[in-house]
């Protein structure tokens, strides 16, 4: 895609529970930049799978919803599914437990990854994902590997879950997200991997602000 050189990308990569679509939503707020939480879109779709009553274990079923479904994002920036803001229900358990399935299927991928594309088109954009820096956005100017260590990710999951009012266990959160590693890293089309010119961040030990901090540090240090 022919994207407008005067136009700002910044890829934010990285396993689940990294801290990504938190910093990076208020990243974007400080450069005034459009942000994507393309996860959002993936949970979305799988979200619909189970609404329409359909496996989202069986590829062929799943597929069966592309260009079917609306997935987009309302003026407050949060996520709809056929035009009903889905923002709450995409955190279920339910769609957590699946939504790795649906995001290894190549077509369900294609599907979606046009449709941020199409998004990022001629915008400044921060965006956040698995594969922003190795596919969707692959002439990213700034590209960031965002990680933390399993267990950190998995307490800072439980802490987040029970925020938002939804019942698990410190146990459960770990294992989702270490299934949801090995699922993201291991499939075939577009794993989850650091790109060649991403730059790698820790986040293990720092604070939230801490994180946007060296983040803005990276984008100066690129010239933006
Ligand atoms: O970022 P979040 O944890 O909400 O993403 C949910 C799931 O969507 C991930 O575990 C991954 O399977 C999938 N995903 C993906 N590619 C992206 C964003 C998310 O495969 N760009």
């Amino acid at each position: 895609m022919d994207r407008k050189k005067n136009c700002v990308s910044i890829a934010i990569d990285g396993p689940s529970a990294s801290g990504k679509s938190t910093v990076a939503k208020l990243l974007a707020s400080k450069l005034n930049y459009l942000y994507v939480d393309t996860g959002a879109m993936y949970r979305a779709y799988t979200l619909a799978v189970i609404k329409a009553g359909l496996d989202p274990k069986n590829e062929e079923a799943s597929n069966s919803l592309i260009g079917k479904i609306e997935i987009s994002f309302n003026e407050n920036n949060k996520i709809t599914l056929n035009g009903e803001d889905v923002s709450k229900e995409i955190r279920d358990n339910d769609v957590a437990n699946n939504v790795s399935y649906i995001a290894s299927y190549k077509n369900i991928r294609l599907f979606l990854v046009s449709l941020q594309q199409k998004i990022a088109d001629n915008k400044n954009i921060v965006m956040d994902g698995r594969d922003i820096g190795t596919y969707v956005l692959k002439d990213a100017e700034v590209k960031i590997f965002l990680n933390a260590d399993v267990e950190e990710r998995a307490r800072r999951r439980f802490i987040e879950n029970k925020e938002n009012g939804f019942e698990t266990s410190y146990e459960a959160c770990l294992e989702n997200i270490k299934k949801r590693d090995y699922i993201d890293s291991h499939r075939d089309f577009c794993p989850l991997r650091q790109a060649e010119d991403a730059i790698l961040l820790d986040s293990t030990k720092l604070s939230i602000d801490e994180v946007v901090e060296k983040m803005e540090e990276i984008i100066r240090s690129k010239g933006f």
